[in-house]
């Protein structure tokens, strides 16, 4: 029948991975005593190994929920922390050492924490027992112990003597029983001593009829009754001591001698259970038939439990099956759908009004630089200025000086690292496309990946930018030296560039706006901007204009009312020159020189042209067949060692789904388990345990 408690822990270990289950709960041992009753001495002597925490400070903050695995094949002892992911420690000193960590991770200021240390032994010696060590009883909370560190170990001990859980009371010979403390709370919750097990320490310590007398007490009647042990270890001395693994052999061999030497008080006819071999013995009986007569309870709580998560898998999901390979390649899918839309919908028309959009703007640039500059006198050196706009030089096609400024302008074009902006301005959009896809699939609510994706485009965008630019520039070589424009292309500048100056006369009207609602007004901005043309013009004396401001104005406004005056100025201008465009002077390439703005866009429109002929080829076609390859590798990359399933739960609509279908597929698991059980051990069940 033994078999059943190793099911039954392995059952235990598989629900608590279930998480959360209320109606199936399957006993454990759990170990309770004051401090120094001798608690640890005996748990080391049934485990056969020193392994606890020791020194004068050290108190247990946080229960041990102890697995003793009885393997026959195990050549050495070995334990394990599951939730650490530590296996195979044969050296007991070191697992010593991380219990020791592991408690001292408990801040003083909490006392205790019931978060459970999980530990694993194996060992072929070892029953299989499932024990849970909890911090010893204090009597009065020491000098440097917080006050409610009484209060609260009791709490915790509290929450696990509950039923099923089988009590392992610790109490000493040389206390009276009646002050036990580990006896007063197993007699709260388990009044008539129906789930308890006595254990009664230091029987060295006390005359032999004293011990005797205590192990046969009638005044805590215990069901399960009370077993008397010297769990003495040879004194060492260190906080770590040198585990010999042999602690058992030693124990019961001093037991032995102890016992034997008292034949009348512990002798068979005295009817009273002495060692420490004993006691490991009734464990295993006690823990054995507690499990079988919950063997029946479990399967019908486990049954329970898969129905109602079955009802919730088809109620929420509708059976649907999830697992995190499903969801990253649905999601990956999902990705590349929108990629191959988005890809097919930017090529080269797009990338032609990006790059012209960019030129665009180097185009108004030369435009103001070199024909538009009407410069804003700093207010304190008013500069002679032109009048008006009828004051500004008009391009006489003759003079030489208007041809050296229209082949400046052109040649600055050229030459303004075309190559570079080409690929900048393409790759930013691109990687702005990308990141939005991102952020409309499902990898949006995973940053990680979402930082993989976007990492893989401007990676792969990088790969080709320096060769892209060097080729553009290179196909531009001969535009450096002389562009030549066809009256075709001529017609369209001239079309093109006015829609060009009208949004820039819309830009500098909408600005004009956001300075009148920033000082207060139009007719605020008026008066500040007849202050400074007047000041301009040298009407009035602004000497005076220190850091405070003049004319009543402050600093701050007068900065406004400048730059209001620029814009209206450069509204003017362009104006004149949207006229200019539309002139039928400007009609023809032949007054290419009245008409730089015409000629300008032309030129930018030829160098947009070769620039996009080269980036379809150089870059983009090369990003589109890269791309998805590099995402799927370095999110491969991503998903290795638990990554896919930290990438899946981190949306929590799957984790959820996820959690279910795990647990369903645990509870099945379990309920298999049980049912072949229940099965074998139909004869057993309900055989009473006699003491
Ligand atoms: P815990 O605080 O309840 O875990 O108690 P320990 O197991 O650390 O034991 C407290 C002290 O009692 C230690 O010095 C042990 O060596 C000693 N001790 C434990 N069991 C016995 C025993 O059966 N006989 C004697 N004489 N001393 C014991």
């Amino acid at each position: 029948m033994m078999h059943i408690t190793k099911a039954m822990i392995e059952i235990r270990n598989l629900l608590q991975k279930v998480g959360q289950s209320n109606t199936v709960t399957l006993p454990a041992i759990v170990v309770i005593g004051s401090q120094s009753s001798g608690k640890s001495s005996v748990l080391e002597s049934i485990v056969g190994h020193e392994f606890l925490p020791k020194g004068s400070n050290m108190i247990t903050r946080r229960p041990i929920e102890l697995t003793l695995v009885n393997d026959p094949d195990a050549k050495v002892d070995y334990g394990e922390f599951p939730d650490l992911g530590l296996h195979r420690i044969t050296d007991f000193s070191l697992i010593q050492k991380n219990l020791t960590e592991l408690n001292m991770s408990v801040p003083e200021s909490e006392c205790v924490s019931d978060d459970p240390i999980h530990l694993v032994i194996h060992s072929p010696r070892v029953p299989d027992l499932s024990l849970i060590d909890l911090p010893g009883y204090i009597q009065v909370a020491g000098e440097n112990q917080p006050r409610e560190l009484k209060r609260k170990i009791s709490e915790l001990c509290d929450k696990y003597i509950r039923g099923p859980n089988i009590i392992l009371a610790i109490s000493a010979a040389d206390v009276d029983l009646a002050n036990s403390t580990a006896l007063q709370a197993s007699r709260r919750v388990d009044p008539r001593g129906e789930r308890t097990i006595g254990v009664i320490t230091k029987m060295d310590l006390v005359d032999p009829e004293k011990g005797a007398a205590i192990l046969t007490d009638r005044q805590y009647p215990l069901r399960l009754g009370y077993v008397g042990v010297i769990s003495k270890l040879p004194t060492q001395s260190g906080l770590f001591k040198r585990d010999t693994g042999n602690v058992l052999a030693t124990i019961s061999r001093n037991e032995k001698s102890y016992f034997s030497s008292h034949p009348d008080q512990f002798g068979p006819g005295a009817r009273v259970n002495t060692g420490t071999v004993t006691l490991r013995k009734k464990l295993m009986q006690v823990l054995e038939q507690q499990m079988s007569s919950k063997l029946q309870v479990t399967t019908d709580a486990i049954h329970r439990e898969l129905e109602e998560t079955s009802y919730q898998f088809k109620v929420q999901y509708n059976e649907e099956p999830m697992t995190a390979e499903a969801y990253l390649a649905a999601s990956l899918d999902d990705f590349k759908h929108l990629f191959h839309k988005f890809a097919s919908s930017f090529g080269r028309p797009q990338m032609h009004e990006l790059l012209k959009g960019a030129l665009d703007q180097r185009v108004l640039d030369q435009l103001a630089a070199r024909y538009w500059n009407k410069p804003i006198g700093d207010l304190s050196t008013a500069l002679p200025e032109p009048d008006s706009i009828a004051d500004l030089p008009k391009a006489d096609p003759k003079s030489p000086y208007w041809h050296l400024q229209l082949d400046t302008a052109s040649s600055a074009l050229t030459r303004l690292g075309v190559g570079r902006l080409a690929t900048t301005v393409v790759a930013s959009a691109v990687q702005a496309n990308i990141d939005q896809l991102v952020s409309k699939s499902t990898f949006a609510k995973h940053p990680s990946a979402r930082q993989v994706i976007s990492e893989a485009a401007s990676t792969v965008l990088a790969d080709r930018a320096y060769t892209t630019s060097d080729g553009i520039e290179f196909s531009l070589k001969p535009y450096k030296y002389e562009v030549d424009i066809q009256q075709q292309e001529w017609q369209q500048g001239r079309e093109h560039v006015a829609g060009v100056l009208k949004t820039e006369l819309d830009h500098c009207q909408g600005a004009m706006k956001n300075l009148e609602n920033v000082v207060g007004g139009k007719k605020k901005l008026k008066e500040v901007m007849t202050f400074v043309d007047k000041a301009r013009k040298g009407d009035i004396a602004v000497e005076g204009e220190t850091r405070n401001g003049a004319g009543g104005f402050s600093a701050a406004l007068l900065a406004k009312g400048r730059e209001a005056v620029f814009l209206r100025d450069r509204a003017d201008i362009i104006n004149m020159r949207m006229l200019a465009a539309k002139s039928r002077q400007c009609k023809s390439l032949e007054n290419k020189y009245y008409c730089p703005e015409v000629f300008l866009d032309a030129v930018a429109t030829k160098l947009t042209q070769t620039a996009v002929l080269f980036l379809n080829v150089e870059m983009l076609n090369d990003f589109y067949a890269r791309f998805p390859r590099e995402v799927e590798s370095k999110l491969s990359e991503q998903m290795h060692g638990g990554g896919l399933e930290r990438f899946a739960r981190e949306d929590p609509r799957i984790k959820r789904h996820l959690d279910l279908v795990k647990r369903k597929e645990l509870l099945e698991l379990v309920l298999a388990k049980i049912e072949g059980l229940s099965q074998m051990g139909s004869g057993d069940r309900g055989r009473e345990l006699h003491d």
